[in-house]
């Protein structure tokens, strides 16, 4: 079986910024619904279509391509007394929605002078990314995957 639409892809696969340094590698397989249901960045899913178990590909993608350009305007500075007060660098907050109306992951950047400064940017925003990948598996979705828009059992979703 090849990936295309429809498909149930596992992939192995390694991430590395501009320079080549190594940004992470995967300990479990990545698993999506291949065919456009935004499981997978649009330009990984192009280089695997077609592509057989034991393939590779290797896509380099803009910002615009993965996880968006830096935006300085998602950077806030907040009261120290409206966090917890075991608050520290590197904790993550959900915070209020984006005007497309999704839940914001504001990570805390900073904490001084009773501020706490939080992004709302992905911790990836603004970088060049090296998306290596080998194909592991690919079989068939079942209906209901395909009902629901997403993977189901080891490595999608349990509901
Ligand atoms: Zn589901």
């Amino acid at each position: 079986m090849i990936v295309a639409h429809n498909t149930v892809v596992s992939l192995s696969y390694v991430l590395y910024d501009a320079d080549g340094v190594l940004i992470e590698k995967a300990e479990d397989p990545l698993v999506y619904l291949h065919g456009g249901h935004a499981g997978i960045f649009p330009l990984v899913e192009q280089a695997l279509e077609g592509k057989a178990v034991g393939d590779t590909c290797q896509v380099r993608l803009t910002p615009a391509d993965a996880f968006g350009e830096y935006d300085a305007e998602l950077v806030r500075v907040e009261a120290r007394d409206r966090f917890p007060a075991e608050v520290a660098v590197g904790m993550q907050f959900q915070g209020e929605s984006s005007a497309q109306g999704e839940v914001m992951v504001y990570t805390v950047t900073d904490i001084a002078d009773g501020k706490v400064v939080v992004d709302g940017n992905h911790p990836l925003a603004g970088q060049t990314l090296n998306f290596e990948c080998t194909v592991a598996a690919v079989r068939a979705a079942t209906q209901e995957e395909l009902s629901h828009g997403h993977v189901h059992g080891a490595h999608g979703h349990h509901h």
